[in-house]
């Protein structure tokens, strides 16, 4: 699939790298749209620095295509917006009643919940930023952080 790779602070180029697919507790999504945020401005000039290489983008929106095991809320055909609030629903924060603060929402370290990563080009691992990576063709995330919308909402409207 096609994605936008930034390899080095201040460069980013479309790459054919490999299409991921989900684990258990993630979809993949075919992405439609996706917003251009101040924090992969900030990312793409250096400010701040995720491990590289990185697909950037974490405003993303498109159709489910795959599920992984587990997933209850999402099936393929569902149209989603990604939030990047991950929540673990065992910590503190989360058991208060505060999902937006969870332990486990660490945006900038690239990988998956469990640490690994999901992109990868020829047996390379490339990074995705807040679980998303929405500067792609697919992207594969969290349950958690795609919300499913109405299936007449416009794509474009959503993201960002
Ligand atoms: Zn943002
Ligand atoms: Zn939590």
């Amino acid at each position: 699939m096609k994605a936008a790779v930034c390899r080095e602070w201040g460069r980013i180029e479309i790459e054919e790298i490999d299409e991921p697919s989900p684990r258990a507790g993630e979809v993949k999504l075919r992405l439609e749209a996706t917003g251009l945020c101040g924090t992969d401005r900030s990312i793409l000039e250096g400010h701040l620095r995720p491990p590289l290489p990185i697909v950037l983008g974490h405003e993303g929106a498109g159709t489910v295509v795959e599920v992984g095991p587990g997933v209850s809320s999402l099936v393929p055909g569902d149209r989603v917006v990604c939030t990047i609030v991950v929540s673990c629903d065992r910590c503190y924060f989360c058991v208060r009643g505060e999902p937006g603060l969870c332990e486990t929402n660490r945006l900038l370290t690239g990988t998956m919940l469990d640490g690994t990563t999901r992109l990868s080009r020829g047996g390379e691992p490339i990074h995705s930023l807040s679980y998303q990576a929405s500067f792609a063709e697919f992207a594969v995330v969290p349950e958690c952080p795609a919300v499913k919308l109405p299936p007449d909402t416009p794509q474009a409207e959503v993201a960002g």
